[in-house]
């Protein structure tokens, strides 16, 4: 049985008593998981650096890639950040509460252990109604990032958070299932044109509207690496989501749908007499299957037409891969690289082993 007490509470509608009983829990100094918009986070009172030390020792997080600073106010986003330009504060009016997080200067009071040591601080305002209440709750903010153990998929239920950190965490909130399912667009807007570190839920269409700019999608946005170049986030240099098993990323390539199709088919077809699995829209899971039949275990992510059903059920399915017996590979489909399709590219390479490109 994991050590953690779990407080199962109403998503829209969390009781208060369970709300002030994890904010007491920060206030001592001890970890909540809670549930945001994007994932559930692991939670320390972003002011205690000897709390913040054990967010990084429970996750077997390295200390110098930074933690999120959650928010629930704009008056706390001024006790976390210094300097913060007038065209961030009114862009964040419109965006926060949401699930866009954007690197400031970090305020010399916030202690340094947050931020892995570094002059800036990323910091966002979550839309879930349990994680501003618990904020609220506890009167200051809350540094957390995914309640995952490092380089694993992001935790998406409360299930998630136990089979990881079940043994490390003091109380896990419970709300069910997160509504994005996956992480926080993370955007740098002390460059000279705001550029995206981290692609996620707001994608680069609509993060053009909120900043009124363009904005940059350099190559590690797109989780591509660029040989020789320094990642400027810290976070962008480690392995990421990566379920234990070959997870092969067939990229498109320049292949048109029905070439596509054909080559992810001979792939699998090629994997036989071991089963392989397939982590796939639910069009193309068919698809395949008129083909194939059973020889494949299919995992479906949801609908090609809505790239945010995919998004959502991502990381579950990772952590699924891993308990498919007799599955040693799976192959994932490639989505198109629009909107939140950004994110769900830059989670797919970056917890791939292997990536081929259609041809
Ligand atoms: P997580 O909280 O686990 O979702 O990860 C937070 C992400 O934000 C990581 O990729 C970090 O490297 C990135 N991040 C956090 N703080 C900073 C910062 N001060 N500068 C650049 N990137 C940051
Ligand atoms: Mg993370």
């Amino acid at each position: 049985m994991p050590r953690a007490r779990v407080l199962r509470v109403d998503p829209l509608r969390p009781s208060g008593e369970a709300i002030e009983e994890a904010a007491e829990v920060l206030r001592g100094g001890g970890l909540v998981a809670f549930p945001t918009e994007t994932v559930y986070g692991l939670g320390a009172d972003a002011f205690n650096p000897e709390a913040v030390y054990r967010v990084y020792r429970a996750k077997r997080r390295p200390l110098d890639n930074p933690l999120i600073v959650h928010v629930s106010s704009p008056e706390m986003l001024h006790r976390v950040a210094a300097d913060v330009p007038d065209w961030v504060a009114s862009a964040l009016s419109v965006a926060w509460p949401g699930p866009l997080t954007v690197v400031l200067r970090r305020n010399p009071s916030l202690p340094a252990a947050v931020s892995g040591g570094l002059e800036t601080v990323a910091v966002r305002c979550p839309a879930h109604p349990v994680a501003l209440k618990l904020i609220e709750a506890l009167g200051g903010p809350v540094a957390a990032p995914s309640a995952n153990i490092a380089g694993r998929p992001s935790p998406t239920r409360a299930e998630h958070v136990l089979e990881d950190l079940g043994d490390e965490v003091d109380v896990v909130v419970d709300a069910g299932e997160t509504f994005f399912g996956i992480e926080s667009t993370v955007v740098d807007v002390l460059s000279p044109r705001p550029r995206i570190l981290r692609p996620g839920p707001v994608g680069p269409e609509e993060l053009e509207k909120v900043f009124g700019t363009k904005i940059d999608v350099p190559p590690f946005a797109r989780g591509v690496e660029v040989f020789g170049e320094r990642p400027p986030s810290p976070g962008l240099k480690y392995r990421h989501y990566a379920p234990s098993k070959r997870l092969v990323l067939v990229e498109r390539g320049s292949c048109d749908d029905s070439s596509y199709l054909e080559f992810l088919t001979r792939m699998l077809e090629s994997h036989s007499p071991e089963p392989p699995a397939l982590l796939a829209s639910n069009e193309t899971s068919d698809a395949v299957r008129e083909r194939l039949g059973d020889s494949v275990a299919y995992i479906r992510l949801g609908s090609r037409g809505n790239l945010f059903e995919i998004a959502k059920n991502l990381f579950s399915s990772l952590r699924s891969l891993d308990r498919h017996e007799g599955v040693s590979v799976a192959f994932s489909e490639a989505v198109e690289e629009r909107g939140v399709g950004l994110a769900i590219m830059n989670r797919l390479r970056k917890a791939s082993s292997e990536r081929i490109i259609c041809a």
